[in-house]
């Protein structure tokens, strides 16, 4: 499933520049995540990187949009065409 930004977050901007897929931007509000973009870095890494960086932990599991690995492999090659997933 996509990662979602809570409104828990302080907009440090330290998530935007880590996320492979650029799916992360400056909100109304505080940052978010565009869930068509975010394969949860499957394709990419084994954990999620605006997780491990978020000094507030607000970026999580977004229960509203739930994928199966395939499903995000789908999107990892159709956001990354021509690269081979790790
Ligand atoms: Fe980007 Fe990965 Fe966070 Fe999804 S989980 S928004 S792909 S850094």
């Amino acid at each position: 499933m996509a990662f979602k930004i809570t409104d828990d977050c302080i907009s440090c901007a330290a998530c935007e520049s880590e996320c492979p897929n650029k799916a992360i931007s400056e909100g109304d509000e505080f940052f978010v995540i565009a869930p068509d973009k975010c394969t949860e870095c499957v394709g990419f890494f084994a954990t999620q990187q605006c997780a491990a960086v978020c000094p507030v932990d607000c970026c999580v599991a977004d229960e509203e949009h739930k994928e199966t690995k395939e499903q995000l492999l789908a999107k990892f090659a159709k956001l990354n065409p021509g690269k081979q997933p790790k």
